[in-house]
């Protein structure tokens, strides 16, 4: 059991995709446990009249901090670095030493974050400064969102309870901005229902990082 959790989302839910359960049970077992939310998700609906980049950036974080609280990571514990959803890449120095200061000085950690693999450009960006992190005692597993549903060879796998599963799925529907709330962009983004049912799967998946 590491003594800190810090986990690193691209995208204000990719949080709970990837590892709500596995933070609800560390939190259970008391211990500390951040969040580093790296873009600030203004590319899900950036024409929609309703929900100007100013609004739903504000709600995409609600919805992170409402979610994290209920599993009892309060909002001292969640970081927003605010870069440019879609457009990472150019940012990933930014990004970098955001993370550093994450990690820095708090002693033998586990991070989780994205995979090197993962089909989202900002997820890759994320993938390669965490592999850049340099701290003694410092672990690191990487955790899988897009395409969902797809299976890693050689991961560990966090089976969920029942109960655990329906409050994953309760989670992950709180992000109401991904989930079809926002419905004036027809560019806009809302997870599927099949993706939804592959995120809110029985297992959460971790794989050890490769350098
Ligand atoms: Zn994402």
């Amino acid at each position: 059991m590491p003594r800190r959790l810090l986990v690193v989302a691209p995208h204000p839910d990719d949080e709970t995709i990837g590892a709500h359960t596995l933070m609800a049970r560390m939190r259970r077992r008391g211990v500390a446990v951040r969040v580093v939310v790296v873009t600030d998700g203004a590319a899900s609906h950036p024409y929609s009249v309703r929900w100007p980049r100013r609004r739903l950036v504000a709600e995409r974080r609600r919805e992170s901090r409402r979610v994290l609280r209920q599993i009892g990571v309060t909002a001292s514990a969640v970081t927003f670095l605010d870069l440019p959803d879609g457009r990472l890449v150019t940012q990933a120095a930014t990004a970098r030493r955001g993370l550093a200061r994450a990690v820095a000085g708090r002693g033998a950690a586990l991070v989780v974050a994205p995979s090197h693999s993962d089909d989202h450009p900002d997820h890759r960006v994320v993938a390669a400064c965490v592999a850049m992190l340099r701290q003694p005692g410092l672990r690191t597993l990487s955790y899988p969102v897009w395409p969902a549903g797809q299976k890693i060879a050689g991961a560990r796998h966090l089976f969920l309870t029942t109960q655990e599963r329906l409050a994953k799925r309760r989670a992950l529907l709180t992000y109401r901005t991904q989930t079809g709330r926002i419905a004036d962009d027809p560019q806009g983004f809302a997870m599927t229902r099949r993706q939804i049912a592959a995120f809110t799967s029985a297992q959460e998946t971790f794989a050890e990082r490769r350098r």
